[in-house]
């Protein structure tokens, strides 16, 4: 057991009642933190109240973007007890960004329970409506000051919570999307394996001019050939095409995403075909000619299942299953949602008290 100190808020902020699409506006009122220094690991692991951190100029995190993260979810069901979606999946991954960028391993097992600490502490931020969730942030970033490009060798290392809402109950349904033809959210040999802030900067650009265009998302192409898909937004991508459904398969661009895992899990439990295989733009462009591109949906742990409703591709629209939700991304996302609420059985033990 890990019995880790916490300094309590000296005042409570309000917690919103009403976070409708909301994600990321409010913030509990504890986090917990530890540093890192080579030669000494991981150090004083404790909880203290939300608030700025102190950073020295030429951190690593500031001059050369020496920082990950990961994000999952918890969910408060009917009973009132409080359940996190898959967290050691997510712990995992946090340490193969870590390696991916030559950062220190947290030890799993103490991560897991200053999450479960945390949210206990803050459990009055944890919404109840079903779909609301509290959503559970880990950063990792290098905190040494020094000028030349090579690793940090101090860290720090924190988790806090940030209430969120549903996208669906506030009735988004299927998205728009452009194809980017142009950028690429990461390039083959480099770091989009990894949920490192640095892949997020990248995609800033088209993202905002997507959004300037009426576009909600940005669907990637590979790097190599901008033939590819590769991810939509920041979620993983899925196609429905003449009756078989189609993902690309990891590589070192695509983040391992913990909602696709389980997608795919859950669609090979109900012998749905499912094949990890390259996807041609030109390919979904041919299907939605002939009739059969019959679905596609972008998966991820903040929307859960994002149906797409249209892509434009070099000026093309191309409307998928008439603007509306798919039977299987329909399914999906019922059963994730069940998952989450408990309501459906856990036959992969992926909700822990
Ligand atoms: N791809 C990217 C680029 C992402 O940022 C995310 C969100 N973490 C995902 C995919 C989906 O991953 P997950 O299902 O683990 O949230």
């Amino acid at each position: 057991m890990h019995d880790i100190p916490v300094t309590r808020a000296a005042a409570h902020k309000p917690i919103p009642q009403d976070l409708k699409a909301s994600f990321g506006d409010y913030f509990s009122d504890h986090m917990f933190q530890m540093e890192y220094t080579e030669g000494l690991g991981w150090h004083d692991p404790r909880i203290v109240p939300f608030g700025p951190l102190q950073l020295h100029p030429s951190s690593s995190v500031i001059q050369y973007a020496q920082a990950i993260f990961d994000g999952s979810k918890g969910y408060r069901r009917e009973d009132g007890s409080i359940h996190l979606f898959r967290p050691q999946a997510h712990i995992a991954r946090l340490n193969r960004s870590a390696g991916e960028l030559c950062m220190p391993a947290v030890d799993p097992d103490l991560v897991l329970a200053a999450m479960r600490q945390l949210i206990d502490l803050d459990r009055d931020w944890v919404p109840a409506k079903r779909g609301n969730a509290i959503y559970v942030r880990q950063t990792m970033v290098g905190t040494e000051g020094y000028m030349v490009v090579r690793p940090s060798r101090t860290y720090t290392y924190l988790i806090f919570l940030c209430p969120v809402g549903s996208y669906y109950s506030e009735g988004a349904g299927p998205v728009r999307i452009l194809v980017s033809e142009t950028r690429v959210r990461a390039a083959k040999g480099a770091i989009g394996s990894a949920k490192a802030g640095a892949n997020y900067a990248a995609s800033l650009k088209v993202g905002r001019e997507a959004a300037a265009a009426g576009f909600s998302q940005v669907l990637w192409l590979d790097s190599v050939q901008r033939r590819y898909l590769e991810e939509v937004g920041t979620m993983n991508i899925m196609v429905k095409i003449g009756g078989r459904i189609f993902t690309p398969p990891l590589s070192d661009s695509i983040l391992p995403g913990i909602t696709r895992d389980s997608v795919l899990k859950l669609m090979r439990d109900w012998a749905m075909e499912v094949a990890e295989a390259p996807i041609d733009i030109e390919d979904v462009i041919a299907a939605s000619r002939t009739g059969t591109l019959e679905e596609m949906w972008g998966v991820g742990t903040a929307a859960v299942i994002s149906p797409v409703g249209e892509l434009a591709w070099r000026g093309e629209k191309i409307v998928v299953n008439g603007g509306q939700t798919g039977p299987v991304a329909a399914k999906l996302f019922e059963h994730l949602t069940g998952l989450h609420a408990g309501t459906v059985p856990d036959s992969h033990g992926w909700s822990v008290a």
